[in-house]
C-alpha cells in the first residue's frame, strides 16, 4: 500500500521539462560553500560523492531523470562545487524512485540512491526542501500516522496529504477510495497498536541522533 501511495505522489508531481531540464545550467549565482561538500561526505550515503568520476552512467540509467531539475551526475558535481542552496532546493532527491539502477551500475560504488535519501533528510532538517514537490507532505503524513496510531491509517494519511497539497485532486481518487471502502480494504476508523508510546520514544531517539523531525 505504501509503495502505491508513493507512486501516486510521484504521478502528481508537476512534470519536468524533459531531459533538457535535467541538465539545465544552474540559474542562481550562488556563492560556493566549501563546508557543504564536507557535510555531505559525512552523511550515511554521502561518503561516495568523493569517488565519482562524472561518467554519467547513473544519469543515463535513471528512469526519472527527465523529471529532475538536476540529474544524479550533475547533483554530485554541484555538491562538490559547494552549491548548497541549489542542491537542497532541487526537486531531484524527491523525484528519485529508489530503483537502485544508478547504484548497481556505478563503476565507482558511489550509491547515488543513498545520496538522494541523504539529501532528502538534509533538506528536511534545514527546511529548505523544494516546494514544487508533494513528496515531503506524503512523508510527513506517514510519520504523523505512525506517531498517532503506531501504524499507517491509510484514510487518515491520504486526508492529511491532500489537505496539505491539493484538496481538489482528492476528488479524482474518490471513486478508488470508495471502492476500497466498499470491499473492506480501507477503514474510516484508525486502529492503534499497543505501545504507541514506545514507537514515539524510538522516533524521539532517532531525532536526537540527527534524524529529520
Ligand atoms: S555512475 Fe557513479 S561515477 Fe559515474 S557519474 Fe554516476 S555516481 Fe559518478
Ligand atoms: S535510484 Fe533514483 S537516482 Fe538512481 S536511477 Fe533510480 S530513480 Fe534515478
Amino acid at each position: 500500500m505504501w509503495q502505491k501511495l508513493c507512486f501516486m505522489t510521484l504521478a502528481e508531481e508537476s512534470p519536468g521539462a524533459g531531459a533538457a531540464l535535467a541538465e539545465r545550467p544552474t540559474a542562481t549565482a550562488e556563492a560556493e560553500d566549501d563546508s557543504f561538500a564536507e557535510e555531505v561526505y559525512s552523511l550515511p550515503g554521502g561518503e561516495g560523492v568523493r569517488w565519482c568520476i562524472q561518467c554519467g552512467i547513473c544519469s543515463a540509467s535513471c528512469p526519472n531523470v527527465a523529471r529532475m531539475e538536476y540529474s544524479p551526475r550533475r547533483t554530485i558535481a554541484m555538491i562538490r562545487a559547494g552549491r548548497r542552496n541549489d542542491v537542497l532546493n532541487s526537486n531531484s532527491p524527491w523525484i528519485c524512485a529508489s530503483c537502485y539502477l544508478c547504484t548497481v551500475r556505478c563503476p565507482r560504488g558511489v550509491k547515488p540512491t543513498e545520496l538522494m535519501h541523504a539529501l532528502e533528510r538534509l533538506s528536511t532538517r534545514y527546511g529548505t526542501h523544494s516546494r514544487r514537490v508533494s513528496t515531503p507532505a506524503m512523508y510527513r503524513a506517514f510519520v504523523n500516522s505512525i506517531k498517532n496510531n503506531g501504524r499507517v491509517h491509510e484514510v487518515g494519511l491520504m486526508m492529511e496529504y491532500y489537505r496539505k497539497t491539493n484538496p481538489i485532486s482528492a476528488l479524482r481518487m474518490s471513486s478508488v477510495g470508495l471502492g476500497l471502502l466498499r470491499h473492506g480494504r480501507l477503514s474510516l476508523k484508525a486502529s492503534k497498536i499497543k505501545g504507541v508510546g514506545q514507537i514515539n520514544a524510538m522516533l524521539k531517539k532517532a531525532e536526537s541522533l540527527g534524524g529529520a523531525k
